[in-house]
């Protein structure tokens, strides 16, 4: 964390933070319900105009939103935000009837190079810092007009990769004079970490978490996700029923169907054997149809295929059910709005390079 990092500081340390610099502490509470909500310094009345100029000159870096792309059916917003290097990140919000949904990024890239994903073709470039995950929810929020009540980290990067930071941001999500996001409200997707599943289970912190399973092999899943050939499929079950019996909070399995790679009857049976014999807790398995990303050569199954799927897995008692896709006419999902603008920059260097 940078010393003036401001977004990211906990109510106590903006407090320190702020005295030191000479102001009066109770400024500090003020400070952080304005940052946390994402107002430009300039609509802070209540602070006199020199601590306003302080908070614009530096230590307060709200993502800047490059562009929004909205769904026809107006139920998806994407989000391409700019962070202070430049490095650019996505988020994702989603309308449902039962409330409104965020999908926010933890990295500037990812390193676990899942052989389906776009988000880590080019490998991770950063981590987030705790104000720039914070900074996504406050600039997409504001920019809404909505409030969010739901989280999901399942946008760019691996978050326990991040874990420091991630951990971090959770806290501070759940500050009342902040966004004040229970964090059951918020869900945790990894490609399966194992010490940091058991590390994150006793932080006391009850998300959800979402486990990226897309295979009942090892054999299989080494196929799909490097992060499979360190830690097994046993040690990963053992580590979700540790996580539950730790936070109580149910485990989900979320399974990309991948055409002729993971989508047949014999994947659906090993699938619900595997967490039978091995969670034995009851879960629930997401699938998901895989968005096809054309570098990987990789293709999506139909949907009645994926129903089927689902169909057999309830058939033998695991509980599950096909994803709804939202935002495909956007460029929903998985890093492609990133990397289409990495392409750009790219295409526009070689040209003024020429
Ligand atoms: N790194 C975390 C969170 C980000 S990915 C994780 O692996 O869970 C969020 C989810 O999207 C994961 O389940 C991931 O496997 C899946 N995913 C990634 N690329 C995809 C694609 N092209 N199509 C469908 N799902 C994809």
């Amino acid at each position: 964390m940078n010393d003036n990092d401001i977004m990211s500081m906990t109510p106590a340390e903006l407090r320190e933070y702020m005295v030191s610099a000479g102001e009066a502490p109770y400024r500090a509470g003020q400070v952080f319900s304005w940052i946390h909500r994402g107002a430009f310094p300039e609509e802070m009345t209540n602070l006199p105009g020199s601590l306003r100029e302080k908070l614009a000159s530096g230590g307060y870096r709200m993502p800047r939103i490059l562009t929004r792309q909205d769904s026809k059916d107006g139920e998806t917003s994407k989000y391409l935000l700019s962070l202070i290097d430049g490095e650019c990140v996505e988020a994702v919000l989603m309308r449902h009837d039962y409330g409104t949904s965020l999908c926010i990024s933890s990295q500037v890239g990812c390193r676990m190079g899942c052989a389906f994903c776009a988000s880590t073709r080019a490998g991770r470039v950063r981590d987030l810092l705790p104000s720039e995950m914070i900074g996504q929810v406050a600039a997409v929020s504001r920019d809404a007009g909505e409030r969010v009540d739901k989280i999901v980290i399942m946008g760019i990067g691996e978050p326990l990769d991040n874990y420091d930071n991630v951990t971090r941001f959770l806290r501070l999500l759940n500050e009342k004079d902040g966004l004040g996001i229970g964090l059951r409200n918020v869900s945790l997707s990894t490609c399966g970490l194992v010490p940091e599943i058991k590390k994150l289970a006793r932080e006391g912190l009850p998300v959800t978490l979402p486990v990226s399973l897309h295979a009942f092999s090892d054999e299989k899943r080494r196929e799909l996700m490097p992060v499979a050939r360190k830690y097994s499929i046993d040690s990963l079950m053992e580590a979700c029923r540790y996580y539950f019996e730790q936070t109580g909070r149910r485990v989900s399995f979320e399974y990309t169907l991948i055409s002729g790679k993971n989508d047949s009857p014999e994947d659906a049976r090993g699938l619900a054997a595997l967490l039978k014999e091995k969670m034995r807790y009851p879960s629930h398995v997401n699938l998901i149809l895989l968005n096809e990303v054309k570098e990987t050569g990789l293709r999506r199954p139909d949907r009645a295929r994926a129903a089927r799927f689902a169909k057999m897995l309830n058939g033998m008692g695991q509980n599950a059910t096909v994803r709804r896709s939202l935002g495909g006419d956007i460029d929903g999902a998985c890093g492609q709005l990133r990397r289409a603008r990495e392409a750009d920059r790219a295409a526009e260097e070689n040209f003024t390079k020429e």
